[in-house]
């Protein structure tokens, strides 16, 4: 969790330790978690974590830069990690969130910074179609 306490601490974040496992867990996390899967997640390593703890953080997360939402199709507010910048698949199947690397070739104009990226591909993912072709086939 080193790494975890210096990146919130360059961004000017008390690292208290419930931040910095709010933090650990969604950089760890694949699925684009929602707040209320957080606190389910983290709410028996800390038995104290209440919602509104998870929401804050996550608020303070995004304010900082390190956090950003993703919505799927359904509308859900679900967090992600900004680290290293990547692309999003949305299935209009089954919602799932997945991260798709991005090639770093884009050209900037000289002095630029970029601090976020969203891109989105909509579609259906290898599951769903999967599932979609066995009922064709069945
Ligand atoms: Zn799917
Ligand atoms: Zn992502």
């Amino acid at each position: 969790m080193k790494d975890v306490k210096g990146q919130l601490l360059e961004k000017d974040i008390r690292p208290s330790l419930t931040r910095m496992k709010i933090y650990d867990h969604l950089m760890r996390a694949k699925s684009h978690p929602t707040a209320e899967e957080i606190h389910r997640d983290l709410i028996d390593d800390i038995p104290t974590l209440s919602r509104t703890t998870v929401y804050n953080t996550l608020k303070l997360l995004e304010e900082k830069g390190l956090a950003s939402t993703v919505f799927n199709e359904r509308n859900e507010r679900r967090y992600d990690v900004l680290e290293p910048p990547h692309a999003h698949f949305v299935c209009r199947v089954c919602g799932r969130i997945t991260d798709v690397a991005i090639a770093p070739s884009a050209t900037y104009p000289e002095g630029f910074h970029v601090e976020e990226v969203q891109l989105t591909y909509r579609g259906v993912c290898g599951s769903c179609r999967e599932n979609r072709q066995k009922k064709e086939h069945a």
